[in-house]
Order: C-alpha cells, then sequence, then structure tokens
C-alpha cells in the first residue's frame, strides 16, 4: 500500500505564537502542509482569502456543514472554524504531512474519527506572557483578548491528551523539536 501521509494536529492558545512556528516548519521541511480552514470571522490586516483561511459567509458555512464538506468544525470566541475535508484526503494521499492548526474541540473530533492522528499541543511559557503576546499584536478588542485568554485557560486542561506538548519559548527552537518529534515518528513508521 501506498504510504500515506501523517495527519498532524497542531493545537495552541491564541497568541502563544504557533503561526510563527509554523512558517518554520512549512519553510524547513518539503513534505510539510498546512490546511486552509473556512472561517466566519472577518479577515485581519494582512490576511488573503484562499491563504490564511477561506472567509465565508455564516450561510456558506452552514452549506457546507450540510454537504458533509468538513473534517471537524467548531466554534471558537464567536465564529465558526472549520476544516475543509477534500484538500487534506488528497494531501494525505499525496504522502503530505498535512498540519490542522485548529483549537481544542477540533481536535477532540479529529482524536475520535481519525485515532492515528499525530497531536501536538504548543504551549506558552507562561500566561503572563500570552497576554503580553496578545496585547502586543493588536488586532483584537481588550473583550476579545480577555475572551481568548479564558478560552486558553480552560484549553489547557486538555493537554494531557495531547500525544506531545511543546513549549514556544523560542520560535526556531520550538519549530526544531517539532520536527524531531515528527521525524522520529516517521522513522518508527518505516
Ligand atoms: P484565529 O481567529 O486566531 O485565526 O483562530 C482562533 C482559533 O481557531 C485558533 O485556536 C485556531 O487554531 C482555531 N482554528 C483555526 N482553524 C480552525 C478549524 O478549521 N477548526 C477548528 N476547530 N479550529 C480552528
Amino acid at each position: 500500500m501506498k504510504n500515506k501521509g501523517l495527519l498532524i494536529v497542531y493545537t495552541g492558545a491564541s497568541g502563544v505564537g504557533k503561526g510563527t512556528v509554523m512558517k518554520k516548519l512549512l519553510a524547513s521541511e518539503p513534505n510539510f502542509r498546512l490546511s486552509v480552514s473556512a472561517t466566519t470571522r472577518a479577515p485581519r490586516e494582512g490576511e488573503a482569502d484562499g491563504r490564511e483561511y477561506y472567509f465565508v459567509t455564516r450561510e456558506r458555512f452552514d452549506e457546507m456543514i450540510a454537504e458533509d464538506g468538513f473534517l471537524e468544525h467548531a466554534e471558537y470566541v464567536g465564529n465558526k472554524y472549520g476544516t475543509p475535508k477534500a484538500p487534506v484526503f488528497k494531501m494525505l494521499d499525496e504522502g503530505l504531512d498535512v498540519f490542522l492548526e485548529i483549537e481544542v474541540k477540533g481536535f477532540l473530533q479529529i482524536k475520535k474519527a481519525y485515532p492515528e492522528c499525530v497531536s501536538i499541543f504548543i504551549i506558552p511559557p507562561s500566561f503572563e506572557e500570552l497576554r503580553l503576546r496578545l496585547e502586543g499584536r493588536g488586532t483584537e478588542s481588550p473583550e476579545v483578548i480577555e475572551e481568548r485568554l479564558r478560552t486558553a485557560e480552560s484549553e489547557i486542561g486538555y493537554k494531557e491528551m495531547f500525544d506531545y506538548i511543546v513549549v514556544n519559548d523560542d520560535a526556531d527552537r520550538a519549530a526544531r523539536e517539532v520536527m524531531s518529534i515528527i521525524a522520529d515518528i516517521k522513522k518508527d513508521k518505516e
């Protein structure tokens, strides 16, 4: 049988810097791909449709649910997010390793449906650091920042359910750790 790629759930609190680590992973490893999710959230400055997300209306999102177009989907701080199914299966079939950058409720759905997935939880060195990063980023209102921090606190309660926990104290170091985790898994599969 053709050796399929790995399905990797990559979860971390808002502001933990997982996007920066992800960019380093994609730049360093040609076999890595990041699934592009659909969301009802408004684009942030600099985000492009089809690159960071597919930005869709609530109506379109609900249609995609009805069409069974999502691998998983969840609501997060007032917006819906979902992983389009077809592109992920296509990439896995091509032997590519596909990262799903999703929150905890989505992870639980994936873990149930695809127990063979690899799950990585990115955590901040401290909550104070997370607050500083979210405030420094300046992309969310103070109310949304508070809600994202509360969500992060509740998400951390799920950390034992992940296969690996990586502390993002430094983006280069964290990226190296993720790469070595994946390399070890692939070596074991050979
Ligand atoms: P943000 O609005 O900061 O881009 O994302 C908010 C949260 O939604 C993050 O934790 C992000 O990982 C998560 N997220 C992004 N796409 C998806 C998705 O397709 N499914 C789920 N369940 N969560 C997602």
